[in-house]
């Protein structure tokens, strides 16, 4: 796959605010915040999307939802809740093809996330 921006990031050729990095998982705010906390938990290895998971990426998968209950519990916000999501592509309002999970915190988040959009149908 190309290399995108967050292996730039990766490679500390562009600056990101981290919250974590271990052998296979980076974590850092994102750039554009759609909560009062919103992080991106990212692999090292770089998949495009959801779609391009292979079965030894199980494991990785799994490891970048524990980086993500990791840093909830150590900033204090994993008993009152947060939301941890991928997109997918261009219904699932993907932009940056690496894949990357969205920790949103800090408020009460809708559910579902596409109901504004079906009142204004
Ligand atoms: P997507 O739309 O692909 O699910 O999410 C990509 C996310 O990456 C967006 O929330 C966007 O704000 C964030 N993002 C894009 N470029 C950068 C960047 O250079 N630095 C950081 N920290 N976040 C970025």
């Amino acid at each position: 796959m190309s290399e995108t921006i967050f292996t730039k990031i990766i490679n500390k050729e562009i600056p990101a605010e981290v919250l974590y990095e271990d052998e296979l998982a980076l974590a850092f705010n994102d750039i554009s915040p759609q909560a009062p906390i919103h992080f991106l938990v990212i692999p090292k290895k770089p998949i495009a999307t959801v779609n391009d998971l292979e079965p030894d990426d199980k494991a990785l998968l799994g490891h970048l939802y524990w980086v993500a209950a990791h840093i909830a519990k150590e900033k204090g916000f994993a008993e009152q809740g947060y939301r941890a999501v991928m997109n997918c592509n261009e219904d699932g309002g993907q932009t940056v093809y690496h894949i990357h999970l969205h920790v949103l915190a800090g408020k009460p988040l809708g559910w579902p996330p596409y109901q504004e959009k079906l009142k204004s149908i």
